[in-house]
């Protein structure tokens, strides 16, 4: 089997309702999706969601390189050579994760395709159908957080990821407050700060988050203050996560080396795709660091990778973050996921498991006219 065609659609993508976090305001999406079509006639399907937070790629950067730097790579080549070709290519994409996950998805997808197997079966197979979630709430006004929160628990969360870091310490820890106070005592609750608060923040804020059931501080100080997180996660009580401060398997030893978080978000987009999140997942295991797998909010592609991953992890221990494509205006594929009692459930049948919707495509298609 050989790749025949490759070609990067880029999307006008646009969210329901404006997203912020950390210091990024998101209203749109810089989509990109990737259909690779093979000489037996398979198509797999990638996605692409480059968010300003992680890389500096764009949506023009991301089709600039499928084009220019991956398309030349992986013509003519056989899709089922997976792994090859993604070391291959993350040689040639320093630093742009978000351009190798869509074409890591799209090999994954066909080599589904070929064998008639999930991508759960070729990960290994599934420890679970469904993967619990927990909803989010963005970073606003005391009154728009509690509203939203109290919105989210209408799909059957028991469990919220609330965004802090963008105001003063004392103001954002008492919006914290305000959201636990207007929930029932068994919802969860998770904070992200997108490495915004200093060691002394921290310290600070770890009590009063103790003191409100926080199950997992996520990224509270930025990614290179390595000293800082270790001091942070030797004095706290609460499970701090890793996110910005990992991007590869190599990022995970460091962690583990320096006790600087004692769990890993598993961002399939930002790590480059389920290869490397995968190998990601297995050096945090063998060193004793929990995972979660969580998101940049993309489509039904990218989502779907995230929840196969999920599937096939052994030890999921917090809730995860496959949300995205309900937050979005439209999804581009036929089969969107639904959260059913705060779970949504792994797609069946071969490669991703998505079908792809080509109207609502075609109606997103950034290039059309
Ligand atoms: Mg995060």
């Amino acid at each position: 089997m050989k790749i025949q065609s490759i070609e990067a659609i880029p999307l006008k993508a646009n969210f329901k309702q404006l997203f912020q976090f950390g210091l990024i305001d998101r209203k749109s999406s810089q989509n990109v999706i990737l259909k690779i079509v093979t000489d037996e006639g398979l198509v797999g399907y990638g996605e692409a969601c480059p968010v300003p937070a992680f890389t500096a790629e764009t949506q023009k950067s991301v089709v600039d390189n499928l084009n220019e730097r991956v398309t030349p790579l992986i013509l003519g080549k056989d899709p089922l050579d997976r792994e090859p070709l993604l070391r291959q290519l993350e040689r040639f994409l320093p630093h742009c994760p978000f351009t190798l996950t869509a074409v890591d998805l799209a090999l994954w997808d066909i080599a589904g395709k070929a064998a008639n197997l999930s991508v759960t079966a070729l990960l290994g197979g599934k420890y679970r159908d469904k993967i619990t979630m927990h909803g989010s709430v963005g970073w606003g006004e005391p009154e728009s957080m509690v509203e939203t929160a109290l919105a989210q628990l209408e799909l059957g969360y028991t469990a919220l990821k609330l965004y802090a870091g963008r105001g003063l310490l004392d103001d954002d820890l008492k919006r914290l407050e305000r959201v636990r106070a207007s929930l029932p005592a068994e919802i969860q609750l998770l904070v992200d700060v997108n490495g915004l608060w200093s060691v002394t923040d921290c310290l600070k804020a770890l009590p009063r988050l103790a003191a409100i059931g926080v199950i997992v501080l996520e990224q509270p100080l930025p990614a290179w203050d390595k000293d800082g997180q270790a001091e942070v996660v030797r004095r706290s009580s609460i499970d701090l996560a890793a996110d910005e401060s990992v991007y590869q398997s190599y990022d995970v030893v460091e962690v583990a080396r320096r006790q600087t978080a004692r769990v890993i978000n598993l961002g399939l987009s930002k790590l480059g795709g389920l290869l490397r999140s995968r190998e990601c997942a297995t050096v945090a295991r063998v060193s004793g660091l929990k995972v979660m797998v969580g998101s940049v909010l993309e489509l039904g592609i990218a989502t779907a990778g995230g929840l196969h991953l999920a599937a096939s992890l052994p030890d999921l221990p917090y809730p995860n973050y496959l949300v995205g494509p309900l937050k979005y205006e439209q999804d581009v594929v036929t089969n969107p996921i639904r959260v059913e009692g705060g779970q949504i459930a792994v797609p069946g049948g071969p490669g991703l498991g998505v079908e792809i919707d080509e109207a609502a495509l075609r109606r997103q298609d950034a290039r059309a006219k």
